[in-house]
């Protein structure tokens, strides 16, 4: 099967090809075939706002259920699919598939949620990624101001230079940026004055510490006043304790994420607890 072979039509494997190598080509290869076969799937998880306690937006989580290994997490193959550009048609799929939930929640009748997705530093630095998220944003008839794009801090410090000319396409057209795990970067916070941000998302490993470690806890209270300060909506990820939501809202972080409101859902389950119908139209 010349076509599940990949790119070049042929694979090989030798003796001396260590066991990582092969595991990662045979990775790559059930990637393609995930695709081509609809395994993967969207969860959404909700983001609560701090003040009405309400859900304010939704993260669209990656989910793969392979036919033999079953359900694989993100955190094992993303990577892979980063290394191999795999995660350029991935991260096409996604946002196809965010886009399109969008669309269906609205025609349900539901009152629109901001949508946000994860994009890997591969995605950003092709050059025709701003002009293509904007042109699907156009095809599906999505509000650019419902998508959100969460940029990892390290995925941005890599190519400061280079990507800022596509977020700036991007925020241009109206679409949101999030940095997500915000804090985990060893990285000057210079950037956050070039690059068109409007959302930072607390790292969860703050969150974690944030009611046992004094030191955490200064951190993170610095992190949100310092968001807060430069005008951005302050996110926190990880909540998992009544005392974490707690620390959050003596901090006044603007929204909050967490298994303690919802683990990632799918999207029936999503709409029948965290949806609110649309206003009605004034019947003419
Ligand atoms: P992330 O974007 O930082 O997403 C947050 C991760 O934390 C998710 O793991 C989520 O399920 C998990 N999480 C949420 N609340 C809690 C909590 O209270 N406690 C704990 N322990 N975990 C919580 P998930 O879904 O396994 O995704 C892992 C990572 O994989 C994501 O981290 C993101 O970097 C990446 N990823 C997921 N979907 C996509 C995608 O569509 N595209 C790309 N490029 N990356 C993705
Ligand atoms: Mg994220
Ligand atoms: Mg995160
Ligand atoms: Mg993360």
């Amino acid at each position: 099967n010349a076509k599940a072979a990949g790119g070049n039509g042929y694979r090989f494997f030798t003796p001396e090809m260590n066991e990582a190598a092969v595991a990662r080509l045979s990775l790559e290869h059930s990637l393609r075939d995930g695709l081509e076969q609809n395994q993967f799937f969207l969860h959404y998880q909700p983001k609560i706002d701090l003040e009405t306690m309400q859900p304010v937006g939704v993260e669209a989580l990656i989910r793969w259920q392979h036919p033999e290994i079953g359900l694989v997490s993100p955190a094992r193959f993303i990577p892979v699919a980063e290394e191999t550009g795999m995660i350029v048609q991935i991260g096409e799929w996604v946002m196809r598939t965010a886009l399109a939930q969008i669309r269906e929640w609205e025609a349900k009748g539901f009152a629109p949620l901001p949508v946000a997705v994860n994009v890997s530093v591969r995605q950003i630095t092709n050059p025709k990624f701003g002009e293509r998220v904007v042109q699907l944003c156009a095809e599906s008839g999505v509000s650019p101001e419902l998508l959100e794009l969460e940029i990892t801090e390290t995925a941005m410090m890599s190519n400061l230079a280079y990507i800022a000319d596509t977020l700036n396409e991007v925020r241009g057209a109206g679409i949101r940026i999030a940095i997500d795990d915000f804090g985990t970067g060893y990285s000057s916070l210079s950037y956050l004055r070039r690059l068109p941000i409007t959302t930072l998302k607390v790292d969860r490993s703050f969150v974690a510490e944030a009611t046992t470690n004094a030191d955490t806890a200064a951190i993170a209270a610095t992190i949100i006043a310092m968001g807060r300060q430069l005008g951005l909506k302050v996110v926190a990820e990880g909540i998992e304790t009544a005392e974490q939501l707690e620390f959050l809202r003596h901090h006044r972080c603007d929204e909050l994420q967490g298994y303690y409101f919802s683990r990632p859902l799918p999207a029936a389950e999503l709409e029948a607890r965290f949806l609110r119908r649309a206003a009605l139209a004034v019947a003419s």
